[in-house]
């Protein structure tokens, strides 16, 4: 029998909040990098009486990711107790949303084809994090400083079938929210962490066959892994005539292998119940539409509208709508370069050629460093009016980098213009032709491909100032005078 794998998803985002969810310590980036315990007060340690207030622009992110996603935002949500006893969850529950989320009924598409494969998005809602436990030498310690976190719960419908389809919608998803600015995509610092909810069913039936839960899945790589292997484990329990137990799963990072955490026997009953202490939230059709309003192009519009105007390769135009500030450069520098006749694809050519090369070899962010887009347009031109080869624009473009001069006075510095000064070019061909009378006899018995080995010379003796396409033609129209003669 052949099975087809179904697999839901669901993501925890970090909200990129100054303060916490319902008090108002802060949220540093990362909160591990701060003394322990120093961003906490009565309320994210539970104090008795301590009242949870929550955060507008924590719910306002909540309102754009989630009409980025196409959902229907409600005019009104339910804050809930999520119940459970850990020594992480200071109140003894989890301050969430369960019946009445903030927003239902989305989805996402996983590719930039608008008419392509979308999943759709049950749920979005806010909710806090837990503190952070450390185990060492014999202690068990706890970290109130990320208690009480702003998280987005991102929860998509079980219509995934494979890994990558996974993949494609966990990294769509991120370069969403980082677009938003509502997440930083720190997958390293467990800004996003993902579950993966995953069934197997008969192929060609519709209904959902039980379901495993891999938890604490962070990174791109150990969700995908997870996700394959879960499949198989799945397929081979079936195949054997055994039946898929439904419970909670743990991932080996080392083993590369699913293991049981808990079964559902002994599944949390969480108790859900409204928290007494937060009224219902009020999203008003006004507040919605002005964050509509608010709203940035989003990365896969802004794709699509780069192929379509500029006419550059899908491939480009994804390496440049990776990050909001790449895709500020490229449309800068495509801005500036107008005027002079450069190609949008040639400028992207050079940025995810012989810019990124320079930023990942240097690890500088492309905001930051020193080629703006008008240095870079500058040398552009250059190269263009073929001042400069395109070798010498290379050398030119990482002393911009080093530097930040002007790419003329890097070029006089450094002695780079061409010579493309005919006069000045015909006396090295001279010197070239009467130094190698040998190469001349076997260009003149035909052996043209010799040409290019006077090119070389050429190129060599004017030291990498020749304009090469030139160089060719007056070598070639040298060597036919003689063959005339
Ligand atoms: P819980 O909160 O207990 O994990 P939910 O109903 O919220 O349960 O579902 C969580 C995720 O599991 C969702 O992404 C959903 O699409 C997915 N899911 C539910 N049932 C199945 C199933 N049988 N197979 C695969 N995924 C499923
Ligand atoms: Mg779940
Ligand atoms: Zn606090």
């Amino acid at each position: 029998m052949n099975y087809e794998a179904v697999i839901g998803l669901e993501v925890h985002a970090q909200v990129h909040t100054r303060t916490k969810m319902y008090c108002g310590c802060p949220v540093v980036e990362d909160t591990g990098d701060l003394p322990p315990n120093t961003c906490v007060c009565p309320v994210c340690l539970a104090l008795p009486g301590a009242l949870p207030v929550v955060n507008r622009h924590a719910v306002a992110y909540g309102v754009a990711a989630a009409l980025a996603l196409n959902c229907t935002v409600h005019a009104t949500s339910i804050f809930a107790r999520k119940s459970y006893f850990y020594p992480d969850l200071p109140k003894g529950y989890q301050i969430s949303q369960y019946a009445h989320p903030l927003a239902t009924d989305g989805y996402l598409l996983l590719s930039d084809d608008l008419t392509g494969e979308r999943v759709g998005i049950t749920r979005v809602h806010l909710e806090e994090d837990t503190a952070k436990l450390y185990h060492r030498e014999g202690q068990d310690l706890v970290d109130f400083n990320r208690a009480g976190v702003p998280l987005l719960e991102i929860v998509s419908e079980p219509e995934m079938h494979t890994a990558e389809q996974v993949l494609a919608y966990a990294t769509a998803l991120r370069e969403l929210l980082i677009y938003l600015g509502v997440n930083t995509g720190d997958l390293e610092k467990g800004m996003l962490r993902f579950e993966a909810n995953i069934s197997l069913r008969p192929e060609g039936t519709t209904a959902l066959g039980t379901r495993t839960e891999i938890k604490n899945l962070n990174s791109f790589r150990a969700l995908t892994r997870a996700v394959e292997y879960e499949i198989t484990r799945q397929q081979e329990v079936l195949a054997a005539g055994g039946r898929i137990a439904q419970e909670t799963l743990g991932w080996d990072e080392g083993r590369e292998q699913t293991y049981p955490q808990r079964s559902k026997e002994h599944a949390h009953d969480y108790r859900y119940f409204p928290e007494p202490d937060i009224p219902p939230l009020h999203v008003d059709l006004a507040w919605q539409q002005e964050i509509a309003a608010t709203l940035p192009e989003l990365p896969q519009a802004r794709r699509q509208r780069w192929i379509a105007e500029y006419g550059i390769r899908s491939y480009d135009a994804a390496l440049l709508a990776a990050t909001p500030a790449i895709a500020a450069y490229f449309e800068a520098a495509v801005a500036l370069a107008e005027a002079t006749g450069l190609s949008p694809q040639e400028l992207a050519n050079w940025i995810t050629g012989e810019l990124f090369r320079l930023l990942n070899e240097h690890d500088q962010a492309i905001d930051t460093q020193r080629v703006t887009p008008r240095l870079l347009c500058e040398l552009l031109g250059l190269c263009q009016q073929k001042i400069i080869s395109v070798t010498a624009a290379k050398t030119v473009l990482a002393e911009i980098f080093h530097t930040g001069d002007a790419p003329q006075a890097i070029v006089e510095r450094l002695g780079l213009a061409q010579l493309s000064d005919a006069d000045a070019l015909t006396t090295i061909i001279m010197e070239v032709l009467s130094a190698n009378p040998q190469q001349v006899a076997q260009y003149l018995d035909g052996k043209e491909a010799v040409l290019g080995w006077f090119v070389g010379q050429v190129m060599g003796r004017s030291r990498g100032k020749a304009n090469p396409t030139q160089a060719h033609q007056l070598l070639q129209q040298h060597l036919e005078q003689r063959r005339s003669s």
